[in-house]
């Protein structure tokens, strides 16, 4: 063989600027609308709510269990007002199958408690138990906004979003000075600060009356009363959500990645959302799902362990008058999810063939899971195959890899929730730095092969 022919018989990963340069000022642009879409939206909530507002001005209509629907339709249903699904109607029958993209909306963060308020030393407290897997020691020390609702005595709700306007306060966890942390130091890093530690200081000023006791709490209560109309006891009722307050800016001279909280999956979810958007006329029915709860393992009524989505898949099969085994059988499913980034910083944790790269393209993963492959939809052969001639055909940059090193710890995705409804699913989705930190780095290249992975999967006819 001469020594060209020889060269070409080695995989080469290689990055998005060299392979697709003229992506860059696209990606850029693309990137505008996902910042906005992350500042829009840092709870799944508040995803549903600006999602909604987009397919609206789409033109989808909300979906009724047998109303009439031909190729081209664009419906939507939005669940618990935490998860979006919005369908385009395809040219083929549903029993040949369908093309869902699937992501989650909701991302590690700090949930009030119960009874959340108290008041020590005359500063009033947030008590929070963490949502998914967080590294507690991240939390303290950083802007932090609440997010939610709450619904009062009388069966009504109210948005509470304070930290997030230019002139709101913020409020903070606080941590120990170095001078006095000799002992904290001593411990595991893990150990160091603990959930009930994470304790949000909300406020340090009492009410006047001096007889009265508690009086910052009283303070609280007060200010929340007059502008929400609570109690104590609605808190019982509310759902807040404590949150880093920036904003998605760029990170670095080039501008080419963008530091944020909650990537992990809206940087998945956006392009999912865009692509479904720019579906038109399809071959196949597309399917794009937000889901919930994946970073606490999918249970729940808004989790994709739930029949949410393969319910009104189901009505969808319903309308149409298609038995929707023979639809799942038939149909093919991204489920797609953040993975790590390789972090020079941290080379230990990586195998480097084996690992997915900011700034490569999106990243495609056979397996998650953990040990012996345990907890996965393994994709099998024939779905990488597909995927893969899939983005070779659309000119797409691409990386395949594995979370890290063997045994090293691991992570699932819902895909195999997907899998075990009888549906070919396999994992992308776009390589993190620092993943579940409250400031994520993503390359803006990747979030736009993202979107061109689900526009190519939503627009392919074969
Ligand atoms: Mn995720
Ligand atoms: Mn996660």
């Amino acid at each position: 063989m001469d020594k060209e022919t020889l060269k070409s018989l080695l995989y080469k990963n290689e990055s998005v600027a060299d392979l697709a340069p003229e992506a860059m000022a696209e990606a850029d642009a693309f990137c505008e609308g996902y910042k906005k879409f992350l500042d829009n939206g840092k709870t799944e909530r508040e995803v549903c709510t600006y999602s909604e507002t987009l397919l609206k001005e789409a033109g989808y209509r909300p979906f009724v269990p047998g109303m009439e629907l031909k190729a081209g339709d664009k419906v939507y249903f939005i669940n618990r007002k935490k998860c979006v699904l919005a369908a385009t109607i395809g040219k083929k029958s549903l029993a040949e199958g369908f093309h869902l993209n699937i992501a989650h909306i909701d991302s590690p963060r700090l949930d009030l408690r119960p009874q959340p308020l108290y008041e020590e030393a005359d500063l009033a407290f947030l008590r929070t138990h963490y949502y998914g897997g967080i590294r507690k020691y991240q939390w303290p020390t950083i802007p932090l906004a609440l997010h939610g609702v709450i619904y009062r005595a009388d069966g009504s709700c109210v948005d509470v979003c304070i930290g997030e306007k230019d002139d709101d306060p913020v409020f903070c966890i606080t941590d120990l000075l170095p001078h006095l942390a000799a002992k904290q130091g001593e411990k595991k890093l893990g150990e160091a600060i603990t959930g009930e530690n994470l304790n949000v200081l909300i406020a340090s000023l009492p009410v006047e009356d001096k007889d009265l006791e508690q009086r910052v709490k009283l303070n609280v209560l007060q200010m929340l009363n007059q502008a929400y109309g609570i109690t104590e006891k609605d808190f019982i009722n509310a759902e807040i959500e404590v949150v880093p307050a920036f904003k998605a800016r760029d990170i670095g001279l080039d501008r080419a990645m963008i530091g944020s909280y909650g990537h992990d999956d809206r940087v998945d979810a956006y392009p999912a959302l865009m692509a479904e958007m720019a579906a038109k006329d399809p071959a196949y029915t597309t399917v794009c799902v937000l889901t919930d709860k994946e970073e606490t393992g999918s249970d729940g009524v808004t989790g994709l362990n739930s029949m949410y989505t393969f319910h009104f898949l189901q009505q969808l099969c319903a309308a149409e008058g298609v038995d929707y085994i023979t639809a799942f059988q038939a149909a093919k499913c991204l489920s797609a999810d953040v993975t790590a980034a390789y972090d020079p910083n941290y080379p230990d944790a990586f195998e480097p063939a084996n690992s997915t790269y900011a700034g490569k393209g999106i990243a495609v993963y056979k397996y998650t899971g953990a040990r012996g492959k345990s907890g996965t939809n393994d994709a099998p052969a024939e779905m990488v195959s597909y995927l893969t001639r899939l983005l070779d055909r659309n000119s797409i940059v691409w990386q395949i890899g594995e979370l890290g090193k063997i045994d090293l710890g691991g992570g699932g995705t819902v895909a195999k929730y997907v899998a075990n409804q009888d549906i070919d699913t396999i994992d992308i989705g776009v390589p993190v730095l620092a993943m579940h930190s409250p400031y994520e780095v993503v390359s803006k290249v990747d979030v736009y092969m993202a979107y061109l992975t689900f526009k190519a999967f939503c627009e392919d006819a074969e």
